[in-house]
C-alpha cells in the first residue's frame, strides 16, 4: 500500500480491515523517516522501537480503538512520560516528563501510535521554525524555502507523508499557518475545546493544542479523539464533544459566507487573492449567500496579540530557573547569578525577546498603558467577531498573505516575521476555532484559505471546510520529494 497516497481515514480502515498490518504501516512511516528526515529535520526524536512493539500490539489484538496502529507526530512541546519533551530549547534539551498530557494520552487509548517529537520554533515562539535550538525544519515542497512554523516540524512531517496524522499548537497561528505553507490541513479549535495539560505553556490564554492531516475527515477524527473536558485543566470547557466525522456529510444548512475587507489587501500574493475569489465561487455554487462583514480592530491584532502572548510567556517561563527544570549554569557564585546565568545559556535569543517585551509590558507604570489596553482592544476585537457571526456562519480570509518564504528572509526582521501573523492571532484572541485548507500550487508552493467558525462551531466550520475541499481536490497535491 503506498503510505504517499492515502489519508488517515482511509489508513485506519485498512489496518482495522487487516488488509494492512499496523507493523507493516510504522514499518513503512519509519522508512521513510529513515529516508527523509536527514534532509528534512522535521523529527528530533523518533521512538521506533516503542511504536513497533505498539503496533505487533495492534496486530495481534491487545492494542484496540478507533485509530488503532494509526502512526502521528507530536510536537516537541507536548508532554509524553517516554523520550524528551524539548520544546527545541537548549533549555529543555534533556528534560523527561514524569507524565503523558491528555491529548496524547487520548490518541495512545484509542490505539495510536506516536512515531515521533518533532521541531518547533524554540517554546513555540516563531513562524518559520528558524528560531529551534537544534537547526531549522526545510519545507518539502521546496526545501530552501521554511516550513512555516512554529509547528513546522509536524506540518513539514505530515506534507512528506513521514507519519499519517500530527499534533501541533496553536498560540498565534502556529497550526495553521504551517499547514498553509506545507500544502495540508491544520485546525486551531476552540479554547478550552481541548484540554491543555501536559502542553508546555507559552500564552496560557491562547494556546491549544490542535490537529494536522491531508483531509478535513483526518483532523475531524483526531479532533473527536483529543477534545473535552478534562479535570487536570480548568479552561477546558464541559460541553459535549460531538461526533465531528459523522456530521461531515451533513449539507450545511443555509449557508452564510462571511468576507471582510479588512483580510482582502493589496499586499495578499495574487495567488492568495486568487483563491479567496474561487473559494467564493465554489461557495456560491453550493448555494451558500456572501455576507460582507466589518472587523474594524482586525488592524490591531498584531500588537495586541505581541503584548498579550510575550506578557503571559514572560510568567509562564519564569519556572526555568535553572532549579526547578532543565538546563542548570556551572559554576555560579549566589543564586542570583544561577538563575540569570542558566536563563542567559538556556533560551536562545527570540525567547529573550518575548520574555523582555513581556516583563516590560506587566512592570508598574507600563500595565496600564500596555498590557491592561492589549486586554481592552482583545475585547473590541471579540465583539467585532460576534457581531460578524451574528450575521453570518463562518468567515472565509487568507491563513497568510502569500506561500512559504526562503531561509534567511525575515530571520533578522522580527516585526516582518510577526507580520506574518496578520490573519491568524485574532482567531486566538477571541477564542474561535479556525481551519486552513490547501488551496493549490503558487510556483509550485502550497497557498491556503482559512475559515473562521463562532465558538465551538467546529461541527458546522469542519463541514463548510469539507465541502471545499471536495469542490477543489487541493488537498490530494503531494510534494514530489
Ligand atoms: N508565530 C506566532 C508567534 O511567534 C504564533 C506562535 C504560536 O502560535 N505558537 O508567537
Amino acid at each position: 500500500m503506498d503510505l504517499t497516497r492515502i489519508s488517515l481515514v482511509e489508513l485506519r480502515d485498512a489496518i482495522a480491515a487487516k488488509k494492512l498490518g499496523a507493523e507493516e504501516a510504522a514499518r513503512g512511516y519509519l522508512q521513510r523517516i529513515e529516508k527523509l528526515n536527514a534532509r528534512l529535520h522535521a523529527y528530533h526524536e523518533v521512538y521506533a522501537d516503542r511504536a513497533l512493539a505498539r503496533a505487533r500490539a495492534v496486530d495481534n489484538g491487545e492494542i484496540t480503538g478507533p485509530l488503532a496502529g494509526v502512526p502521528l507526530a507530536l510536537k516537541d512541546n507536548l508532554c509524553t512520560d517516554w523520550g524528551h519533551t524539548t520544546c527545541s530549547s537548549k533549555m529543555l534539551a534533556n528534560y523527561q516528563s514524569p507524565f503523558t498530557g491528555t491529548a496524547v494520552a487520548k490518541l495512545e487509548q484509542a490505539g495510536a501510535i506516536c512515531l515521533g517529537k518533532t521541531v518547533l520554533d524554540e517554546f513555540a515562539m516563531g513562524s518559520s521554525t528558524e528560531n529551534s535550538a537544534v537547526g531549522p525544519v526545510r519545507n518539502p515542497w521546496n526545501t530552501d524555502c521554511v516550513p512555516g512554523g512554529s509547528s513546522g516540524g509536524s506540518a513539514a512531517a505530515m506534507a512528506a507523508d513521514l507519519c499519517a496524522g500530527a499534533l501541533g499548537s496553536d498560540t498565534g497561528g502556529s497550526i495553521r499557518q504551517p499547514a498553509a505553507l506545507c500544502g495540508i490541513v491544520g485546525l486551531k479549535p476552540t479554547y478550552g475545546r481541548v484540554s491543555r495539560w501536559g502542553l508546555v505553556a507559552f500564552g496560557s490564554s491562547l494556546d491549544q493544542i490542535g490537529p494536522f492531516g491531508h483531509t478535513v475527515a483526518d483532523v475531524a477524527l483526531l479532533l473527536r479523539t483529543i477534545a473535552g473536558v478534562d479535570p487536570h485543566d480548568s479552561t477546558s470547557v464541559d460541553q459535549p464533544v460531538p461526533d465531528y466525522v459523522a456530521q461531515l456529510d451533513r449539507k450545511p444548512d443555509q449557508l452564510r459566507i462571511g468576507l471582510a475587507k479588512q483580510y482582502l489587501s493589496d499586499a495578499n500574493h495574487p495567488a492568495v487573492a486568487k483563491a479567496i475569489d474561487d473559494a467564493v465561487k465554489i461557495f456560491q455554487s453550493a448555494g451558500a449567500e456572501i455576507v460582507q462583514v466589518d472587523l474594524p480592530h482586525t488592524e490591531y491584532g498584531i500588537p495586541t496579540y505581541y503584548i498579550v502572548a510575550t506578557a503571559e510567556a514572560s510568567s509562564n517561563l519564569a519556572r526555568y530557573d535553572g532549579v526547578h527544570y532543565g538546563h542548570r549554569a556551572a559554576q555560579c557564585d549566589d543564586l542570583t547569578d544561577l538563575y540569570a546565568a542558566s536563563r542567559a545559556e538556556g533560551f536562545g535569543d527570540e525567547v529573550k525577546r518575548r520574555i523582555m517585551l513581556g516583563t516590560y509590558a506587566l512592570s508598574s507604570g507600563y500595565f496600564d498603558a500596555f498590557y491592561l489596553r492589549a486586554l481592552k482592544v482583545r475585547r473590541l476585537i471579540k465583539n467585532d467577531l460576534d457581531a460578524a457571526f451574528a450575521r453570518c456562519d463562518a468567515i472565509l480570509c487568507p491563513t497568510t498573505t502569500g506561500p512559504a518564504f526562503r531561509f534567511g528572509d525575515k530571520a533578522g526582521d522580527p516585526l516582518a516575521m510577526y507580520l506574518n501573523d496578520i490573519y491568524t492571532v485574532n482567531a486566538n484572541l477571541a477564542g474561535i476555532p479556525g481551519i486552513s485548507v490547501p488551496a493549490g500550487l503558487a510556483d509550485g508552493l502550497p497557498v491556503a484559505i482559512q475559515l473562521f467558525g463562532p465558538l465551538f462551531d467546529e461541527p458546522r466550520l469542519l463541514r463548510i471546510a469539507r465541502l471545499y475541499e471536495q469542490a477543489t481536490g487541493h488537498g490530494k497535491l503531494r510534494p514530489s520529494i
